[in-house]
């Protein structure tokens, strides 16, 4: 049903995408989770991700976040 689904590399997708791409399915969820709650500023997130191993800059997060991103398009 899903063959032609295709892979990742099909599109264009920008580094929070990638970076969520090389996790867990539970670290993803909780990555979506992070990247979707208000709560969490840029600046914070990005650098809290960057501590725990996933290299997240805060433009790139930002970009993501408002749909400005290569992902988006
Ligand atoms: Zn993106």
């Amino acid at each position: 049903m899903l063959e032609n689904l295709g892979t990742p590399e099909d599109r264009t997708y920008c580094i929070i995408v990638r970076n969520g791409l090389t996790l867990s399915p539970e670290d993803f969820a909780i990555y979506q989770e992070a990247l979707n709650d208000p709560r969490w500023g840029n600046v914070v997130l990005a650098e809290k991700l960057t501590k725990l191993g996933l290299k997240t800059g805060k433009d790139s997060l930002r970009r993501h976040r408002e749909k400005m991103c290569s992902c988006v398009g």
